[in-house]
């Protein structure tokens, strides 16, 4: 289906993005890597992607808080493959602390590469997608983009924003062949995620996997993660022919969390 078309994820050097690049290679789109990490885990990991998939794959190290860098990213996808047809925004981080014990630099990163860094990429890849009348822009957002949860001020504002940018980018792109939509994954096990289940083992003195059964049956009314190839497997979706009237959506894909 995607076969000649190209797709750049940011932050796909793990997690959600890392599963997402490999759907849509297995679907034959060329991929831009984008992320932190070590380099020969990600030359790895990209010439894996050529080799299994039969695709291209180039990796950009392009850092979310750097516009600059965004803009370059995007003009060298554009360069090397022909077009920027597939642009999935999943770059993000997290940090939990109430309001008033939460670092402002915190809070600046978090918007800087949760909600901003998507602004830089459609600002610079939505003209080439408008000229070739096709394109398909799919925002990682979060159950948190729907409903709020204590100590994530930033996280929250972040993903509530980019439920917006989406509605507005669809909007203006409707009748370009263009969809924007957003995907609202609830608990997914990565190292996001991870982190803050080791967090709360750790300050409870729990076992870790007590700590992950009470982390979802907080939220979620399904005790299951959502696994990365999961939020995979609905980007392909989107992209497809069937999704062509889809967009300004907000798709959950969170065990029930935001039915309640
Ligand atoms: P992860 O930590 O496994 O991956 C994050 C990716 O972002 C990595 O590739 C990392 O290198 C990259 N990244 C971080 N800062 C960057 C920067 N400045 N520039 C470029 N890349 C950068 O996390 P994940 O759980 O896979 O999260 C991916 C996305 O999914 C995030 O936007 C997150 O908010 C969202 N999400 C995750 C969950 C979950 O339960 N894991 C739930 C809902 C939404």
């Amino acid at each position: 289906m995607l076969k000649g078309k190209t797709a750049l994820v940011t932050g796909s050097t793990s997690g959600i993005g890392l599963a997402t690049a490999r759907a849509l290679a297995a679907d034959g789109a060329n991929i831009m890597l984008n992320g932190f990490g070590d380099k020969d885990v990600i030359e790895k990991e990209r010439s894996g992607l050529e080799k299994e998939f039969g695709i291209k794959a180039l990796y950009s190290p392009a850092d979310m808080t750097k516009p600059a860098e965004i803009a370059a990213m995007i003009a060298a996808t554009e360069k090397a493959f022909g077009a920027l047809d597939v642009l999935v925004n999943n770059a993000g981080i997290q940090h939990v602390a109430n309001i008033e014990d939460f670092p402002a630099e915190k809070w600046d990163a978090i918007i800087a590469i949760n909600l901003s860094s998507a602004f830089h990429t459609i600002h610079a890849a939505i003209p080439g997608m408008k000229q070739r009348k096709w394109g398909r822009i799919i925002n990682i957002a979060s159950a948190h983009g729907l409903v709020a949860s204590a100590q994530k001020v930033a996280y929250v504002a972040a993903k509530h924003g980019i439920v917006g940018l989406t509605k507005v980018v669809a909007i203006e792109a409707a009748n370009g062949g263009v969809t924007c939509n957003a995907i609202c994954p609830g608990w997914v096990l990565t190292p996001l995620v991870q982190k803050q289940i080791d967090d709360r083992a750790k300050a409870s003195g729990k076992p870790v996997r007590d700590e992950e059964i009470k982390l979802l049956s907080e939220k979620q009314p399904m005790h299951s993660f959502t696994k990365p190839e999961g939020i995979g497997a609905l980007a392909v979706f989107l992209c497809s022919e069937g999704a062509a009237t889809i967009t300004g959506s907000a798709y959950s894909i969170d065990g029930g969390w935001v039915a309640q």
